[in-house]
């Protein structure tokens, strides 16, 4: 048995999902005849309360996509420093779009109205234009945190206020959903743009989808083009996430509760430092300065469990659809067993 919680992305199709990937319905996505792809565009828009929505091979590209669309060469985007878009996508807000970031210091991923309002540059021709705000919710490199409704609320005023786009990095919103207990309709009345993974905790092998209103999914359609995102018959991928939004979103609850039993071990444990607050299904924490991370993940690799750096002495993992009771019981014993 391989344990592996490296991330929420090692999810695999399971029998049921393959059932429905193959008897999908097919057309060219490019000419706009694609029927389940169009169908699960249409979903989760309704879901969101928004117009339209657009699907794409990753959720680096649904990002980049909003951030392309949303701004211009030169223009800053406002995100906290621990932000996907300006840590894990390659350097994409410059590559692709010209623009740079503005980091400001959130409380564990989480910036404020307040900050962000001191953030925004006047309109001098000597200052860059600040034109986009992009929040990532679970905020995923610190640790699974999520944002209350009223933050994202309070953000989602300041940006109206200051006429700034406001993009949501929603790969794992369905996690902040399922534990919070807020809408899908009221995150998607905060938001121009909203990124969704299904791959991640949802089972899904591929895909992600951006959703916003007619006139925004029309421009995204064709940047999407222009990044070679156009697929053909991506329907039997879109029945896979389908299926997902359909089966594995309230089920995400299980995977935060494993992940809370997993950190009340920790706590018990000498050579853990710390570990940030577990508020969904990430756990990171660091060892004691005498372990090497290194040798760490070795040792635990050693006894089929598969863990990720995650800087200086920070180990993180992730739990998920494929993270059973069964392997729950057994990492605890190898947790336990370790270092002794
Ligand atoms: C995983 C992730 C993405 C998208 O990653 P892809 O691997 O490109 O699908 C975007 N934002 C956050 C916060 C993520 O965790």
């Amino acid at each position: 048995m391989i344990i592996d919680l490296r991330s929420d992305t090692v999810t695999k199709p399971s029998k049921e999902m393959l059932d429905v990937m193959f008897s999908a319905q097919v057309g060219d996505d490019v000419f706009g005849e694609e029927p389940t792809v169009i169908a699960l565009e249409e979903k989760t828009a309704a879901l969101f309360g928004k117009e339209a929505a657009l699907f794409c091979p990753s959720g680096t590209m649904t990002n980049q996509i909003a951030i392309k669309v949303h701004t211009q060469p030169g223009d800053e985007v406002l995100c906290d420093v621990t932000a996907h878009i300006y840590n894990y996508e390659g350097g994409g807000i410059s590559f692709n779009s010209g623009v740079q970031a503005k980091l400001l210091q959130g409380d564990r991923g989480r910036i404020t109205a307040h900050q962000v309002q001191e953030s925004i540059n006047p309109t001098y021709d000597w200052l860059t234009k600040t034109s986009l705000l992009c929040i990532e919710n679970t905020a995923n490199r610190a640790g699974g945190s999520y944002y209350s409704i009223q933050q994202m609320q309070e953000l989602s005023a300041v940006s109206k206020k200051n006429n700034l786009n406001y993009h949501l990095d929603g790969a794992r919103i369905f996690n902040a959903i399922v534990e919070t207990g807020y809408t899908t309709t009221e995150v998607g009345n905060c938001f121009d743009s909203i990124s969704v993974c299904l791959s991640k905790g949802l089972g899904a092998p591929v895909g992600s989808l951006l959703v916003g209103e007619k006139e925004f999914i029309r421009k995204a359609r064709r940047i999407r083009k222009v990044f070679g995102g156009g697929m053909r018959q991506a329907g039997y991928l879109a029945a896979a996430g389908i299926y997902a939004l359909d089966h594995n979103v309230d089920r995400l609850k299980e995977d935060h509760q494993r992940a809370t039993k997993i950190a009340a071990i920790m706590n018990s444990l000498g050579y853990v430092e710390n570990i940030l607050p577990v508020e969904t299904n990430i756990i990171i924490f660091n060892l004691i300065a005498k372990i090497n991370p290194a040798v760490f993940i070795q040792k635990l690799a050693d006894q089929n469990i598969k863990a990720v750096g995650f800087g200086k002495q920070a180990i993180r993992l992730v739990t998920h659809l494929d993270f059973t009771d069964d392997m729950l019981t057994e990492v605890e014993r190898v947790l336990k067993n370790i270092e002794s």
